[in-house]
């Protein structure tokens, strides 16, 4: 059986990916790039160069976008729309670039401007993970297109649909990723901490690394803490909200002998403080979420 044939546009490192492992999956594939000598490649492997955008979404009935931001599917398919053959109608866009769940409100709403359905995507890993058992996508939007297009999907990660809102997929992306960057700057300050005191990198980071990943030991895999947070229960007495904020005090003024950057420490040191202002210093540390979660 022939399988489907799929168009991606944007031929960066991660569509690039995704180009190769649809084609390694058995689909037709058809590419568009603005930079057009970045399809070189996957037009050697087999894949058909588009010549304009608009050929590139009238090739196949499932067109995937890999771009920096929303606008820019905005500059690449704006154009289209003008078209005589119409070629967005009937079509299913898949967006797989980052951008604001607001920014995939809109372009869904977009799309069905011009008869095309729109799932939005968030790919969790970068592109050599593409394609492999590590990678999982998560997905909204109409979910009877999900399902219809999900096995075409499937190869370039596990997918994990979120609901219909199409905002969902870049929220769940954006907050995965608020976890990701926090820890990364995080690990760096941290290093910054350590070298400037003479301690080599390789001294701390591999015991940094493993912190990370006892951290489920310590707090759970997250459903009981789930429930504690939206219950706004803050049980336990190990951990206070004054004694984590000790040391978040303790963490600042080290950085400050070390001269090193104050931004991270003070900020994760003015959630403890606050929480301790508004009365929760007794309470366990996860009471910094009544904090965070109200912007004064
Ligand atoms: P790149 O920035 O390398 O590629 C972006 C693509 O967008 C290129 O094809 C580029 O074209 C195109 N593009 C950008 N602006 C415009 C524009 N105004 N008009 C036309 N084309 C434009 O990104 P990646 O491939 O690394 O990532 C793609 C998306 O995937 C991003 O949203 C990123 O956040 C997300 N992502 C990336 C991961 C990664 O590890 N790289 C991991 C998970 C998600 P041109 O080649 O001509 O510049």
């Amino acid at each position: 059986a022939t399988r489907t044939p799929v168009t991606v546009i944007g031929l960066g490192p991660m569509g690039q990916a995704m180009a190769a492992t649809l084609m390694r999956a058995g689909h037709p594939v058809t590419v568009w790039n603005r930079t057009p000598s970045r399809a070189d490649d996957l037009v050697a492997a087999g894949a058909t160069r588009a010549d304009t955008p608009a050929d590139a979404v009238a090739a196949s009935d499932v067109v995937i976008l890999s771009l920096t931001d929303y606008p820019a599917m905005y500059d690449i398919l704006g154009p289209v729309v003008d078209d005589p053959r119409r070629v967005l109608a009937g079509r299913v866009l898949v967006n797989l670039s980052s951008d604001t769940p607001d920014a995939s409100r809109a372009a869904a709403e977009w799309a069905a401007g011009h008869g095309a359905d729109f799932v939005t995507g968030g790919v969790m890993v970068p592109a050599p993970a593409v394609g492999t058992p590590a990678a999982h996508v998560f997905y909204s939007g109409p979910k009877a297109v999900f399902d219809a297009h999900e096995p075409v999907l499937r190869p370039i990660g596990r997918p994990a649909y979120l609901g219909e809102d199409p905002g969902l997929a870049q929220l769940f992306y954006q907050a995965h990723l608020d976890v990701f960057l926090t820890a990364l700057a995080s690990l760096l300050h941290a290093t910054a901490l350590v070298t400037a005191a003479g301690v080599p990198a390789g001294d701390f980071l591999p015991g940094a690394l493993d912190l990370l990943t006892d951290i489920p030991a310590m707090i759970g895999d997250g459903r009981e803490l789930a429930r504690e947070l939206e219950a706004g229960e803050h049980p336990g007495h190990l951990s206070t909200a004054r004694m984590m904020g000790a040391t978040a005090d303790h963490i600042v003024r080290t950085s400050q002998r070390a001269g090193v950057d104050l931004a991270l420490p003070d900020a994760v040191k003015s959630y403890y403080d606050r929480a301790i202002a508004a009365g929760h210093g007794d309470r366990n540390w996860t009471a910094l979420f009544e904090v965070v979660r109200a912007r004064p």
